[in-house]
């Protein structure tokens, strides 16, 4: 194959890395052909192997193993950076990334642009500060000032503006998508994946699948972003004139309520569904959830079942932050604007990745 387009996925096991993975090596992607290099810090996979890509196990945090492994990946021309370390840490997820670039653009002279994913917390801050600071008015719109409050975010971005504005013509863009629905086991924040491991042990315990957040969060409207519609609008962004050296939010461009979510989840699973009960508290899945790694165990024999930790596929502290939120729309006006049109039927794409999650064998 005669490539045209040659991408490096670093978070390629990640809840976004696994769809792009997917999406960028098939016929019709623009750009394409793709040729890909994939990293992550574990080694591949099962669930992502059958993806045509160069798998690199490399540690970005370490300077010299990103330097080792990267610079000599000469023929990249796109970096689609869809990674953190799992903690909102300023100086280590700027290092992560500054290491990458660090490595590959002086070594890479085709090198045209870089697609940086952040999120909607440049809208309201960082959870470890969630409640307490003034976020920017919903629905989110792209160019509204920084919060002042520190954000690993800002630093990516700051990283982004000054790598970029080194190499003459070399382009980028932010992605900020909503809540991902996507299907990975080894992301660190994957609100489909914890619901399923739910569903899975109140089945098991012959419990009917209970609602554990607030009213607010129960009855209010949201949005999400599917992993491969934010994969797709990387790839517009990485190939489309009109996207470049902007930033752009990514949701699925219509809203649900999660109680209808709840209901969909009970069909999926068999169960009987309790949702939000008048006057009830939130309930800490994370509290609920503790102790029950054998009962996982236990499922995941019985059910011949890919073996995995409940640890590692149960973000518990991601669905109680999820469950208690409300208010957090975002606009996807400046993506229509600039020409992205994608969007994806935010029911459906539930019921899919709760169907990926069976058919690779995750949950039952
Ligand atoms: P995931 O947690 O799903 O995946 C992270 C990926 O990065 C994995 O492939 C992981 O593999 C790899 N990785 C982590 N540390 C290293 C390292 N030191 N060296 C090499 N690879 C590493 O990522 P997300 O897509 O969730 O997160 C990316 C960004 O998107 C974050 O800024 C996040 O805040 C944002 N976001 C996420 C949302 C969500 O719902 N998940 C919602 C909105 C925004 P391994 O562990 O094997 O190294």
């Amino acid at each position: 194959t005669v490539y045209k387009s040659v991408a490096l996925v670093v978070g390629v096991t990640g809840i976004v890395g696994n769809s792009l993975a997917e999406v960028l090596p098939l016929p019709s992607t623009p750009g394409g052909p793709w040729k890909v290099y994939g990293v992550a810090r574990r080694p591949r996979p099962a669930w992502n192997g059958s993806h045509p890509l160069k798998y690199i196990q490399c540690d970005i945090s370490n300077t010299e193993d990103a330097i080792n492994k990267l610079s000599p990946l000469s023929d990249i021309t796109h970096i689609f950076y869809v990674s953190w370390m799992g903690s909102e840490e300023c100086d280590i997820n700027g290092t992560m990334f500054h290491n990458v670039l660090k490595a590959v653009i002086p070594n890479a002279p085709d090198i045209r642009h870089i697609c940086l994913q952040t999120g909607i917390k440049n809208y309201f801050g960082l959870f470890e500060s969630y409640g307490t600071i003034q976020k920017h008015e919903s629905p989110f719109v792209e160019d509204v000032p920084r919060l002042k409050t520190k954000n690993f975010y800002y630093n990516l971005e700051d990283i982004l503006f000054e790598e970029a504005a080194k190499k003459e013509g070399l382009t980028w863009s932010i992605h900020r998508p909503s809540l991902v629905f996507g299907f990975s086991p080894y992301s660190l924040m994957n609100v489909i994946g914890a619901l399923c491991v739910y569903a899975a042990i109140c089945k098991h315990e012959k419990k009917p699948l209970t609602y554990t957040g607030t009213k607010g969060s129960w009855d209010c409207y949201a949005d999400a972003a599917d992993a491969e519609l934010i994969a797709e609008h990387q790839i517009w962004a990485a190939v489309d004139p009109n996207a470049k050296n902007g930033a752009f939010n990514c949701t699925n461009g219509d809203v649900f309520k999660w109680k209808q979510m709840w209901e969909l989840l009970a069909k999926e699973f068999e169960l009987e569904l309790v949702g939000y009960q008048e006057g009830q508290e939130q309930v800490s899945m994370e509290e609920m959830m503790k102790g029950k790694g054998e009962v996982w165990d236990e499922i995941v024999k019985q059910n011949g079942l890919v073996h995995t930790k409940l640890e590692e596929v149960a973000p518990w502290w991601f669905a109680d932050i999820v469950f208690c939120s409300e208010d957090l729309l975002s606009s996807m006006n400046k993506n229509k604007e600039h020409g992205f049109l994608g969007f994806r039927d935010s029911m459906k794409s539930f019921v899919s990745w709760i169907g990926k999650m069976k058919a690779n064998k995750i949950v039952p």
